[in-house]
This record gives C-alpha cells, sequence and structure tokens, in this order.
C-alpha cells in the first residue's frame, strides 16, 4: 500500500485500542506489535491507547496495557474507570500513574457505562484529571446500536461537564457522530471541549451522517478554531487509511492541516 503525503507534518493518533478485533488468534503483545507496524506504515509518531475500563473483555485493562507499551515507544497509555468512578483504591492507583507520568489522559465510557458523566458521583476522577492536567476522552454516540444509552453521552452532557469544569480539557471521540452538528455546537461554545475524527471515514458512518455533512463540519470548524479538532482512527475498528484520506479530501490550509494531524494533541496533551 503507498503512502499518502503528509508534507512532514508529525501525525498523533490519540484514540486507538489494543483490542482482538479480527485479530481473535492473536495475543494482546503481537495486536500492540501489529499496531507499531501500523503506525511506521502511515507515519504516525505516537499513539494513545484506550483500555477498556473493564476486565477480561476483547480490549484488555488498563494494567494489561501499561505492560504493553513499557518498551513500546511511541504508545502512550490513558488511564481508566468504570463511571462513576469513585472507588478509593482506583483513584489511588490512577494518581500514582498520572504522578509518574505513566497515563496521558483518562478514557471514560459513558454510555457503555449507563451513567451520566457529568454527575457529582463522577467528579472525583476529573478533580484529579484537573490536578495533573490531563485531558479526558469521552466515548460519545453510537453505543453497539441500544440507542437509549446516548443520553449518557449526549452533546448536552458534554456541555454540562465542560462548564462544571473549565479547567478541564474535553475531547468528544467519533466527533459525537452521528450528533455531529450538535457536537460541532458544544465545541464552538466551550473553549475547553475538543473533537477527535475517529470512525468518522467508516463507510457505516459516512452513511449514517453524510459525507459531505461530515466534510463541512470539519471544514468549517477547522477553519474557525483550528485548535478544536483531532486527527485520530480507533484503530483496529477502522482504518488509518480511510482517516488520512478524509483529512486530506478537506484541503485545509498547511497550518490548519498540521495542527488537525498532530499538533493539537501535541499541545493539549504536553508531549
Ligand atoms: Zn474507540
Amino acid at each position: 500500500m503507498g503512502r499518502l503525503p503528509l508534507h512532514g507534518a508529525t501525525v498523533v493518533d490519540p484514540h486507538v485500542h489494543l483490542c482482538k478485533y479480527g485479530r481473535e488468534k492473536q495475543t494482546f503483545a503481537q495486536v500492540a506489535d501489529a499496531l507499531l507496524v501500523s503506525m511506521r506504515e502511515h507515519h504516525v509518531a505516537v499513539s494513545f491507547v484506550c483500555p477498556d475500563s473493564e476486565r477480561g473483555t476483547s480490549v484488555a485493562d488498563m494494567e494489561t496495557y501499561l505492560a504493553l507499551a513499557e518498551g513500546r515507544s511511541g504508545l502512550r497509555v490513558y488511564g481508566t474507570a468504570q463511571l462513576p468512578g469513585a472507588e478509593p483504591e482506583l483513584l489511588g492507583r490512577l494518581e500514582a500513574l498520572a504522578r509518574e507520568g505513566a497515563i496521558i489522559g483518562l478514557k471514560l465510557y459513558p454510555g457503555f457505562e449507563p451513567v451520566y458523566p457529568s454527575d457529582p458521583t463522577c467528579h472525583a476522577l476529573y478533580e484529579l484529571a484537573q490536578r495533573y492536567g490531563l485531558p479526558v476522552l469521552l466515548h460519545s454516540g453510537e453505543t453497539m446500536g441500544e440507542t437509549w444509552r446516548e443520553k449518557y453521552n449526549s452533546p448536552a452532557e458534554t456541555a454540562a461537564l465542560a462548564a462544571r469544569f473549565p479547567a478541564l480539557s474535553v475531547i468528544v471521540a467519533y466527533f459525537g457522530q452521528p450528533h455531529i452538528a450538535e457536537c460541532r455546537e458544544v465545541l464552538l461554545a466551550y473553549e475547553n471541549v475538543y473533537a477527535d475524527v475517529s470512525g468518522l471515514a467508516d463507510q457505516g458512518v459516512m452513511a449514517a451522517c453524510g459525507t459531505e455533512a461530515i466534510a463541512s463540519v470539519l471544514r468549517e470548524v477547522t477553519l474557525r478554531r483550528p485548535e478544536k479538532v483531532l486527527f485520530a482512527t480507533d484503530w483496529p475498528l477502522c482504518s488509518v487509511r480511510d482517516h488520512m484520506r478524509l483529512i486530506e479530501s478537506l484541503n485545509l490550509s498547511p497550518g490548519a492541516r498540521e495542527l488537525l494531524l498532530g499538533g493539537n494533541a501535541v499541545r493539549l496533551f504536553g508531549l
């Protein structure tokens, strides 16, 4: 497969998983090595891996990710917790990891977990994240076809969280798809809200949201607020190449393109 001309931009992918999707016979270590191969192929300098908040699933847990990232330079790990994430033992572990610089941010899964992320029972997690300058990446939108769960990760929920914690950087995964128009509103209304483009180049997502609607929202937000949108792929669930093609199809200015591909992640996560 040929590579796309990235004109020397530093590419950061802040949303991937070490998951056995399509790789059921592989070990998690083999999946991690496959990610490194994919990163070399697509010139991705750093990937942030999102563990599952549950143990024993086909997406491994945080402790497994921390072990896998050791010795694999280019991988950084999110801390995670099942919402509301208020158990003192887990909070203590996350704090120790944050202090050591072993976690890059927090990845949370509202919707998969039936908890409103703005609920006060979750606040200890955000207080910790704020104390250590860790951005929070929020699962959003689709919840495996169970649309009743989407109320737990709606754009209104993101807005409530952003308003309550103005010093916390909140990143909406998947640009809130299928609610990309509402996500755009929240991005533009709250200084501390960002969104990643993971999943948007997926065929099913393009069909549901409209290819032109996705491109025009990304173009408009990137033009008005070039610091707001982050490249990301959701590898191995989605294609890195298709996501790079999506970015190239936007015909952004060189500066906006560099920010989107990596500059925004570098700044937000303090790389
Ligand atoms: Zn994901």
